[in-house]
């Protein structure tokens, strides 16, 4: 992968090689971490990092229900970001925050262990391809009551991990998980979106993670007048959709032009998609100033 020359660790910026972490790291053993994946894009006036309030905002409540207590503000945090991507001389990039229960206890119960903090950046261009084709997952999405579905955490990715290499088997680029109900929730790393008769739908909260990037498109789409319903899905309904897309933060929003061996708008990718596919990229690189509060620049 590509290395850039700072880690934010614990409060300092370490060289790429000295951001360490024990064997027996209680995180790696239970995935009792969690996460953000936020991107910062290039601007006329320097690099701006999209939603940055808003994910470090999903970091603290993630955080809340494994009962990780952050040694850091969320000002703290939001601020080390910004001076992270200043330090390494970046333009573009995805970053990174973790928290998770570090060395010092061992079994279930994380009380005891230290909670250790990071945010890491790298160049990470296309994490899709510009298109693609995905299949419906034999696995199914962390049932809500087993599971915080509103927290990013670590653990859960293994789920996205099985349905990954489930639609690799068999050819396609990505999957879509179905909730518990058989109802559509959500791609591995990103949620989903159709367009119906010029409608926008996409599942209701509940079993999917409440992404920033569907949270962005809804808002757009209501702005430019395209109604948003947020509702269940049936696999049947998915299928026979006009257009279909992911959000996701390092997905961005990628057309699907085929759901298992259904394909959609004869392939190519819809004109809905393609208005807010750039109206999106529009707005995270600072062309549209109505959505620049949803910038935090990096001075
Ligand atoms: N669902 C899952 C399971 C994800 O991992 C992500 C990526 N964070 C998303 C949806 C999209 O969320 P966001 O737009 O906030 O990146």
């Amino acid at each position: 992968m590509e290395k850039t020359k700072y880690i934010w660790f614990n409060g300092k910026f370490l060289r790429w090689k000295q951001a360490k972490i024990h064997i027996l790291t209680h995180a790696l053993h239970y995935g009792s971490g969690v996460f953000e994946g936020i991107r910062c894009y290039k601007t006329q006036d320097g690099p701006a990092v999209f939603r940055l309030k808003e994910h470090i905002d999903r970091l603290f409540n993630s955080a809340k229900f494994l009962k990780i207590k952050i040694p850091f503000s969320k000002k703290e945090f939001q601020k080390s970001i910004l001076e992270l991507i200043k330090l390494n001389k970046i333009e573009e990039c995805y970053i990174r925050p973790i928290v998770f229960y570090g060395y010092g206890k061992m079994g279930l119960n994380p009380k005891g262990a230290s909670v250790d903090c990071a945010a890491i950046l790298w160049p990470w261009g296309k994490y899709l391809k510009d298109k693609v084709k995905v299949k419906i997952s034999k696995f199914i999405r962390l049932h809500p009551q087993s599971v915080v579905s509103s927290a990013k955490v670590c653990g859960y990715y293994v789920n996205s991990i099985f349905s990954t290499f489930d639609a690799e088997k068999d050819g396609f680029d990505e999957s879509i998980l179905l909730d518990y109900r058989g109802f559509v929730a959500e791609g591995p790393g990103e949620n989903i979106f159709i367009v119906k008769n010029k409608k926008l739908l996409t599942p209701k909260l509940g079993s999917i993670l409440p992404g920033i990037t569907r949270d962005s498109i809804i808002k757009i789409a209501k702005d430019i007048k395209i109604e948003v319903i947020e509702k269940d899905i049936s696999v049947k309904e998915l299928k026979n959709c006009d257009e279909a897309f992911f959000t996701g933060t390092a997905a961005e929003i990628t057309p699907i032009y085929q759901i298992d061996e259904k394909i959609i708008n004869k392939g190519e990718i819809g004109e809905i998609t393609k208005i807010l596919q750039e109206k999106f990229y529009q707005i995270v690189h600072g062309e549209d100033k109505k959505y620049k509060k949803w910038l935090a620049y990096v001075k």
